[in-house]
C-alpha cells in the first residue's frame, strides 16, 4: 500500500488565532478545498519569525502543511491578499471579523461548504474596495443559504402560500417569512416592513456587487440586522443542540442508540 503524503498544500483565510506554550499560536483556517482545520504554527510569536505576516487573522494565504498526529503543522506560509484597508477601517474591520467568526460557527472541521469560500472572499474584496458595510446583510443571507438553512422569502415558510410585497413577519422557527394567516403558528420573530422584505429577496438572488451598490440607509440596515441576527441565533442554538445530542450519545457505553425520527433516544 502507498504511504498517504506527509503535507499537503491550501489556500484559506485565517478566520482566528489562539495562544499555546511560549510561542506557538493555532490558527483556524477556512480553506478551498480543506473547510475549516487548525494547525499550529510553531515559534510564530518570535519576532525573527518567518510566518508571522503570513498568518494574521483576515489574511488570505497559501499554505504548506505537515500532517501531525494530533495537530497538522504549518510548513509555509504565503500571503496572498492582506486586507489592509479593511485593518485600516474600524468598522469594515469589525465587519470582516464578524464574518470570519459566522463562518467559524456555521461550519464543521474538514467539511467544506460549495461556495462558502468564495462568498468569504467576496466579502473581503468588497469591503477592501470601499463598500459600505451592509455587504454584511447579503453575506448572512447567502450564508444561511449554503449552510442549508436557506430562508422562506417568496413563499409563506409554514403554508407556502406566495407572499405580496407587504409587512411580513420573520420568523427564525419557521425559516422565513410567514403570511398573516400563518402569524399566531409562527414562535415569535420580528414583522419587517415591506423595503427590508424587498432587500431581503434582492439579498438572496442578486449577485454581490449588484447588492453593494445598494448602498443600504442606515436604518433599513439596522432594521434588516436585527431580524437577521435573531434568525442566526435561532440557527446555530439548533445546531449546537444538535451537536451536544450527538456528543451524548457517544457518551453513552455499549452499542449506540438509533437516534428516533423526533430526535430522541429510544
Ligand atoms: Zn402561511
Amino acid at each position: 500500500m502507498a504511504e498517504r503524503p506527509r503535507t499537503y498544500t491550501a489556500e484559506g483565510v485565517i478566520l482566528r488565532r489562539r495562544n499555546i506554550g511560549e510561542a506557538d499560536s493555532i490558527f483556524t483556517v477556512y480553506s478551498d478545498r480543506e473547510g475549516k482545520f487548525d494547525a499550529v504554527a510553531r515559534g510564530v510569536r518570535k519576532t525573527r519569525s518567518k510566518m508571522r505576516g503570513h498568518l494574521e487573522p483576515l489574511t488570505r494565504s497559501r499554505f504548506l502543511i505537515a500532517k501531525g498526529r494530533s495537530l497538522d503543522v504549518f510548513a509555509q506560509a504565503e500571503t496572498v491578499h492582506h486586507y489592509r484597508a479593511v485593518r485600516e477601517d474600524l468598522d469594515r474591520a469589525a465587519t470582516a471579523v464578524y464574518c470570519a467568526e459566522l463562518v467559524d460557527r456555521f461550519t464543521a472541521e474538514r467539511a467544506p461548504q460549495e461556495g462558502l469560500y468564495s462568498l468569504l472572499l467576496g466579502i473581503l474584496d468588497a469591503l477592501e474596495d470601499g463598500c459600505g458595510i451592509t455587504v454584511a446583510r447579503y453575506f448572512e443571507v447567502q450564508l444561511l443559504a449554503l449552510s442549508g438553512y436557506d430562508l422562506a422569502l417568496d413563499a409563506c415558510a409554514l403554508c407556502t402560500t406566495p407572499l405580496a410585497a407587504e409587512d411580513t413577519l420573520l420568523s427564525p422557527s419557521a425559516g422565513g417569512l410567514v403570511c398573516r394567516l400563518c402569524r399566531p403558528q409562527a414562535e415569535g420573530g420580528r414583522i419587517l416592513g415591506v423595503r427590508a422584505v424587498k432587500v431581503l429577496r434582492y439579498a438572496r438572488r442578486a449577485t454581490l456587487d449588484a447588492f453593494a451598490a445598494l448602498n443600504l440607509d442606515p436604518d433599513l440596515d439596522a432594521e434588516l440586522r436585527t431580524a437577521l441576527a435573531l434568525v442566526i441565533r435561532h440557527t446555530l442554538e439548533r445546531d449546537l443542540a444538535a451537536t451536544r445530542f450527538l456528543e451524548d450519545v457517544r457518551r453513552l457505553p455499549g452499542p449506540h442508540p438509533a437516534p428516533s425520527p423526533d430526535g430522541r433516544v429510544e
